[in-house]
């Protein structure tokens, strides 16, 4: 029911996002006129709405504490809030002090920038402002008043962590360093290699480091291999379900399902393994799973897996040494664009079956990628890896020559232990596994359970922080990128620039469908300006404007007997500018206002 509304309500906003200009035109004349009857009837109540669409109202929150005392967002603060509105945090690197939920229904961003004197808002009082604002409105930083420095900024997106990561290779070389470079970590995904592999990182929304401080690795530093099994719920397309973390020596270290937020709408029983029945009672959430992982991994654990980003994401959580036997070993050429699956990497490699006919358990997935990695690390880097010249027919030959058949590495356990109650609260400390004969039974299980892991267990810490490691490379240089390369990446996304841009810009962008220009001096008279903007803006998501409140053309006087030496006030014509732009933009629209005067910049938000 819910997300037929929510279809109902995109699908009402897309309509209006893609009205032809003649529709808009008229939309916004009828805009107009409703604004202007409501004003005349303001002294009836309000009539109570029970619109659906409200609950999916898009909100803006600044969390302005988070920028330090006293700190008000400067240039590049604002570019970055207004990139976030424009194209959400998927793309962008999302400003740490500002929130948009239901950011899906944002789908449009005017800025409009006003150049007034210094004395502005003590001499003048604009009736829109006050009633649209309301007090919503906030100082900000003297570099504001810069207007190159603020179009400069809003045409430049900062890149995003892994944009930055993937673009500064030679310069990862200092974290690498910095996080060991001994045996087994040859064996460790580089930073750079996480960051094309779309790991999650440090201070990605919702994601959690599994140490505050990390150890840097060593010859001996543990590996600890993880798999997850994912549910398609009503709140995500994959869910953690179940997730198994076993130790170097094969032993079950966490094994629990988890419930998930969203109701499970399909169990994908044969990749999960999970049935209804299975998760029937489960009460373990994500973050019991989370703060039991923190207390379980040393601070220098290698974490070990098959396309272990899949699992990290599920898990929402980021850890720095990822030995991931997907990269470490490929018997095709194909290195990058085909992965071999882990159930023909353990055939092949290990000459044992996974995920048979008899069901899929995730402690076998774990299980396979730990022998896997241990297998890799004893026969080193060239080891399984077709693109750097090693053959299998030759490898198998070898094989053959020192064990006299083709069996490698076979297992050893061969009695099933019975599973000790948790030595905390007596309660199961592992999943009931439903698979005949599975591996997981044959080995040891954890002391505790989750609960008792998150009650009595103390974290140990390394030495340092991931993320500042990651940050000190950062701030060395602010990089950013042309908007128009993230316009050109969202076909849903383009910019109207009404702006001096070839004035102002150190560099214009390429002008087209995606980014056009529409000159204020082109045109005979500001309100021409506006009325043009205005009746087109209704296609483009951003929407960039900048208004000198000194060329603003007073309305025609209505009192032509005042007197001829006075100056014209021209702030009645700036409010209806103003109220006619915000008028023209789609519900659910961002506005922001930027009042600049040489000594003191104000910043107008709200979500229409
Ligand atoms: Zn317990
Ligand atoms: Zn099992």
């Amino acid at each position: 029911m819910a997300k037929r509304e929510m279809r109902k309500s995109l699908k009402w906003d897309i309509d209006n996002l893609f009205k032809s200009p003649e529709t808009a035109e008229a939309e916004f004349q009828q805009a107009i006129k409703r604004r202007k009857l409501d004003d005349s009837t303001s002294s009836t109540p309000p009539r109570v709405r029970s619109d659906p669409r409200d609950a999916l109202k898009p909100k803006l929150l600044l969390h302005l504490t988070r920028l330090g005392d006293g700190h008000r967002l400067d240039c590049e603060n604002l570019a970055n809030l207004i990139h976030y509105c424009i194209f959400g945090s998927k793309s962008i690197q999302k400003p740490r002090w500002a929130t948009i939920s239901q950011h899906r229904y944002l789908l449009q961003t005017l800025v409009v920038r006003v150049n007034v004197e210094d004395n502005f808002f003590a001499t003048t009082n604009l009736k829109f402002l006050n009633e649209f604002f309301d007090r919503h409105w906030l100082e900000l930083g003297a570099d504001i008043s810069d207007r190159r420095l603020f179009w400069n900024s809003l045409m430049n997106v900062r890149l995003d962590l892994k944009e930055q990561i993937k673009r500064k290779t030679d310069r990862m070389q200092k974290t690498f360093d910095l996080l060991g470079k001994f045996d087994r970590s040859h064996f460790v995904l580089t930073t750079e290699q996480m960051a094309e592999r779309n790991f999650p990182f440090p201070g990605e929304e919702g994601i959690v480091a599994t140490k505050m401080r990390y150890k840097k690795i060593t010859h001996s530093s543990p590996l600890y291999s993880v798999d997850c099994e994912m549910c398609e719920t009503t709140h995500a397309n994959r869910e953690l379900t179940r997730i198994s973390l076993i130790d170097e020596k094969q032993n079950t270290i966490l094994d629990t399902f988890v419930k998930p937020r969203g109701d499970i709408t399909d169990y994908v029983t044969r990749y999960s393994g999970i049935t209804a029945k299975m998760m029937e009672g489960v009460t373990t959430t994500l973050e019991d799973v989370q703060r039991a992982i923190q207390n379980l991994l040393p601070p220098d654990a290698i974490l070990v897996g098959h396309s272990l980003e899949h699992d990290l994401s599920a898990m929402k959580m980021t850890h720095p040494f990822c030995l991931d036997v997907c990269h470490s070993l490929n018997y095709t050429n194909n290195v990058f664009e085909n992965r071999n699956s882990l159930k023909s990497l353990t055939e092949m490699f290990l000459g044992e079956q996974i995920q048979t006919e008899y069901g899929h358990c995730s402690y076998e997935d774990a299980w396979a990628a730990l022998r896997l990695a241990q297998l890799k690390i004893q026969e080193g880097i060239v080891f399984g890896v077709a693109s750097y010249g090693w053959k299998y027919s030759q490898y198998r030959e070898e094989q053959k020559l020192k064990n006299g058949d083709g069996e490698i590495l076979k297992s050893t356990q061969n009695s099933t232990v019975a599973p000790i109650p948790c030595t905390g609260c007596l309660g199961p400390t592992v999943v009931g596994c439903t698979v005949v004969n599975c591996r997981c039974r044959f080995v040891a299980g954890p002391a505790q359970c989750v609960s008792c892991c998150v009650r009595n267990l103390v974290s140990e810490e390394g030495d340092f922080d991931w993320r500042e490691t990651l940050e000190v490379d950062l701030e060395m240089e602010r990089v950013t990128s042309p908007i128009e390369n993230y316009v050109k990446k969202d076909k849903m996304k383009s910019v109207l620039m009404g702006f001096e841009a070839p004035e102002v810009l150190e560099k214009m962008p390429e002008m087209g469908r995606k980014i056009h220009l529409k000159l204020p001096s082109s045109f005979p008279t500001y309100s021409s300006f506006i009325d043009n903007v205005a009746s087109e803006m209704l296609n483009d998501s951003a929407i960039f404007i900048e208004i000198d409140r000194k060329k603003v053309e007073p309305l025609p006087r209505s009192s032509p007997e005042d007197d001829e030496g006075e100056v014209v006030d021209n702030s009645e014509a700036l409010n209806e500018i103003l109220e006619k732009l915000v008028a023209a933009t789609t519900k659910n629209a961002a506005i922001m206002m930027i009042f600049s005067s040489p000594s003191k910049n104000t910043l107008f938000k709200n979500i229409k």
